[in-house]
């Protein structure tokens, strides 16, 4: 039984400015405003990736709203979000991979949050793309990247913290990492490098927002 059925207690609100809608989805004014990432301003190039695109820029409401979503454990926002991510695949990615995963996050990280906010993007993209999401990865605790401000301290804080679950499995692979938010590029960088050394062909990353950094 759904609690709520009217919604009249959580109407469905737009994930971005929180505006109350009929249904789930991004309103109207978000759809018009909101930093988009458009052509080459997507883009970039962190390291062993053969390209990382982002449909948002991190800032603003597309902050506060990722925020909620990780941090406030709004698991719903992944309905509207996930799209967004799959879209951004499209305009960006080649038609076909092998495999479709996400840097995963701890066993205790899960248990804290309750969901895996980056396997419900790669889900999403999975399968818009009619397959579904492969786990990969085994994801030893770290210290949170977002509360690490150089880009060395980043790369030093993941480096080895990801173990592939069965390497055998990524020989030959074309494969898209999905993540929430790229900000040094260091997880997905260091993904990529333990794909590559089991033997991937290639790796590409798409996330739904990027916080800047080089371009590709
Ligand atoms: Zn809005």
């Amino acid at each position: 039984m759904k609690l709520d059925p009217l919604g009249f207690l959580f109407p469905p609100r737009c994930p971005f400015c929180r505006s109350i809608l009929d249904e789930e989805s991004i309103c109207p004014t978000c759809q018009e405003s909101l930093p988009w990432l458009i052509g080459t301003k997507a883009r970039r190039k962190p390291p062993n990736l053969e390209l990382c695109a982002a449909a948002l820029r991190y800032e603003g409401n597309v902050k506060g709203c990722i925020h909620r979503y990780k941090f406030r454990r709004r698991r719903g926002y992944a309905r509207v979000l996930g799209p967004l991510v799959a879209q951004c695949a499209h305009d960006h990615m080649p038609q076909s991979f092998d495999l479709i995963s996400w840097p995963p996050l701890s066993a205790k990280g899960l248990r804290r949050r309750g969901f895996d906010q980056a396997r419900l993007l790669a889900q999403a993209v999975a399968r818009d793309r009619g397959t579904e999401e492969t786990p990969l990865f085994h994801k030893r605790e770290t210290a949170q990247q977002s509360r690490l401000k150089t880009p060395e301290a980043r790369r030093a804080n993941v480096l080895g913290a990801y173990t592939l679950l069965e390497p055998a499995l990524v020989r030959d692979k074309r494969v898209l990492l999905v993540d929430d938010v790229v900000t040094s590029g260091a997880t997905l960088s260091e993904c990529a490098r333990v794909l590559l050394t089991a033997g991937a062909k290639e790796v590409w990353a798409v996330t739904l927002a990027s916080a800047g950094g080089p371009r590709a």
